[in-house]
């Protein structure tokens, strides 16, 4: 295992997966969401299209029919249907057509000479007819009518009326074909009204105007049906940036001296309507652009009308909360999500400390304590998996190695004390000789070599003494074996007593023989010692019949050496042995001295 590699954590291990998921949950949730509302957003865009798509259809509708009106009371008039001279078919046929179309609030004609003839709807739903001719005296005079449309009485007067004066009349006399009027207010409907007009011609010169006023209430009705959400409007103006209408139930008329007068857009008393026409045309042909009214986004769009001279701009202004879902609201919600998310990835990660990493750590803490040789047990986990098995394995195995360590430790302790104690014993023996408790004949050869190159190399003097029991195979043969035995042991201790210096040996040599070194001495201190181990064995009084002094002594040779190098232990110890003959010879229990070198 290499040691220098960076230990990973198996926590970071487990929840970096969990982190990655958790990112891409939260990216995905976004994208999700964002996708959701571009989706809101093209839905905007085919709603606005389509709202300005009814409110053209509706324009084409109605203008279209006020033409057809128009083209119907021309052709009347070409054709004679409608014969201007005579008064009951004249009146009749204007009546009649205003009875069939609900929507046309006035039907005339004005003549080249200034007369003026038509049927007009009242609110009541009565129908009058006006004339303005010669005998009217220039006034414009209105009659009821019976159901067959003659008239029967007059009702109101407009005094000097010149329909050559009216802007219908006008315009349609310059353009020489079908015009309109702006729209306008109805005076007795209250309807955006248009009047559409027509110039006919005899022989080429103009002989008068007829004259629809179509009241443009399927407009109204149109703009009420669209989608436009709680705070959306759609409101349509005219080149002059007159209000031509509104879903907002602006009025779009001012009342000036009792005579209505069309409202410039801009001038609108709806804050929404004002601010919409100060959005900047380049930003209106961006897609769906997004304007900032009174704190709230609207959505803008802006199409164009175009018939017969006529061109009208339709805005369609939508609140973009009324269909976007808030944003608030998706900000709010995604959060939620987020959190939702997020709380799941915490109790995730809370699961998996608790139930998998911590146990894991904790048995690998263990483990590790273990080596040390501390056991810890490890609590079980609650939930019975094979984490659960695993730690009560790791525990019975602790426990285990445990026991056996401990076993082991004081097996080894044990063996330990047997082996020092054999050992001792061994070494002992391998160096003591058993009867007599004294160093044996090997003790002595090491000792012996030693102390002459100790002596040798300091320049010490070295005393050797070689002993021999007198008398001893008599001794033997008076007690035998066993009693000889016991005092050659007795001797042993006798020596022991006298020698006890530590740099001393006292050994035996074989048999009944005994050597006793003694480092670094004097002549004085050998023959002491010597003096005092014969008298130590004599004063012993232990019996010997057949000796001299019936008491067990010893004959010693002692032998004072100035080690030389290279000095053999064998020389020192025939010098000795040289002296102890001496002795004997002498007449035992003696010590007889030599001197070497
Ligand atoms: P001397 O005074 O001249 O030394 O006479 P000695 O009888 O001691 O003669 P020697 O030294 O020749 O005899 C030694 C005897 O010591 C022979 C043997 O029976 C006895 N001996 C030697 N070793 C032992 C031993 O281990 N135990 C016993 N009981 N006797 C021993
Ligand atoms: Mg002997
Ligand atoms: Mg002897």
């Amino acid at each position: 295992m290499n040691k220098n590699k960076k230990k990973n954590s198996i926590l970071i291990d487990l929840i970096s997966p969990l982190i990655v998921a958790f990112v891409i949950a939260t990216i995905i949730l976004i994208l999700v969401v964002n996708e959701n509302q571009k989706n809101v957003r093209g839905m905007l865009e085919s709603l606005q299209k389509e709202m300005i798509t009814i409110v053209q259809r509706e324009l084409n509708i109605q203008m279209s029919e006020a033409i057809q009106l128009n083209k119907v009371n021309e052709n009347a008039y070409y054709s004679g249907i409608l014969d201007v001279g005579d008064p009951i078919n004249r009146e009749r046929y204007f009546v009649g057509l205003i009875k069939e179309f609900d929507d046309v609030a006035m039907t005339y004609i004005g003549l080249a000479n200034g007369e003026f003839y038509g049927a007009r709807r009242n609110i009541d739903g009565t129908i009058n007819v006006a004339r303005n001719n010669e005998d009217t005296m220039g006034h414009s005079e209105y009659y009821s009518v019976d159901e067959n449309g003659n008239s029967i009485e007059r009702i109101q007067v407009f005094e000097n009326f010149d329909p050559r004066t009216r802007p219908w009349y006008e315009v349609a006399s310059e353009s020489r074909e079908i015009s309109f009027s702006g729209i306008y207010s109805h005076f007795v409907f209250n309807e955006p009204t248009l009047t559409a007009s027509i110039p006919i011609f005899e022989d080429g010169l103009l002989a008068g105007v007829l004259g629809v006023d179509y009241l443009m209430t399927g407009l109204n009705k149109a703009l009420a049906q669209l989608p436009i959400g709680e705070n959306g409007q759609v409101f349509i103006i005219d080149d002059k940036g007159q209000l031509i209408a509104t879903t907002t139930g602006e009025s779009i008329f001012y009342l000036v001296d009792g005579i209505a007068q069309n409202k410039m857009a801009a001038d609108s008393t709806n804050p929404i309507t004002q601010a919409t026409m100060l959005v900047s045309e380049p930003l209106l042909e961006s897609s769906l652009p997004e304007v900032e009214i009174e704190g709230k986004t609207y959505v803008v769009g802006k199409d164009k009308f175009y018939l017969y001279g006529n061109n009208w701009d339709i805005y369609t202004v939508i609140l973009e909360n009324d269909f976007l879902m808030d944003r608030n609201l998706t900000i709010y919600r995604t959060l939620f999500g987020l959190f939702f998310i997020f709380m799941i990835f915490i109790s995730l990660i809370f699961f998996i400390t608790q139930y998998i990493i911590r146990p894991i750590l904790r048995l690998n803490e263990s483990a590790k304590k273990l080596s040390q040789d501390i056991r810890i047990e490890v609590p079980l986990t609650k939930r019975h998996n094979e984490i659960y098995e695993l730690t009560q394995s790791f525990n019975e195995m602790s426990k285990k190695i445990s026991r056996n360590v401990s076993e082991l430790a004081e097996e080894v302790k044990l063996r330990t004390i047997e082996l020092e104690e054999k050992n001792k014993m061994l070494s002992k023996l391998s160096y003591n000789d058993e009867l007599m408790g004294i160093g044996n004949r090997r003790h002595l050869d090491v000792f012996l070599e030693q102390a002459l190159e100790l002596a040798s190399r300091n320049d010490t003097k070295l005393g050797l003494m070689m002993l021999d029991i007198d008398n001893f195979k008599e001794f033997n043969d008076s007690y035998g074996h066993i009693e000889g035995d016991e005092c050659l042991r007795k001797i042993g201790k006798a020596l022991k007593r006298t020698v006890h210096r530590k740099s001393d040996l006292a050994a035996r040599y074989g048999g009944e023989e005994m050597v006793v070194v003694l480092q670094d001495t004097t002549k004085e201190n050998l023959l002491k010692v010597a003096e005092n181990i014969r008298l130590e064995i004599y004063n012993m009084q232990l019996p010997n019949e057949k000796s001299k002094l019936g008491v067990v002594t010893v004959s010693i040779g002692a032998v004072l050496c100035e080690v030389k190098p290279k000095q053999t232990a064998d020389e020192v110890l025939n010098v000795a042995d040289h002296a102890l003959y001496e002795a004997k010879s002498n007449g035992k229990n003696r010590v007889e001295f030599e001197e070497m070198g």
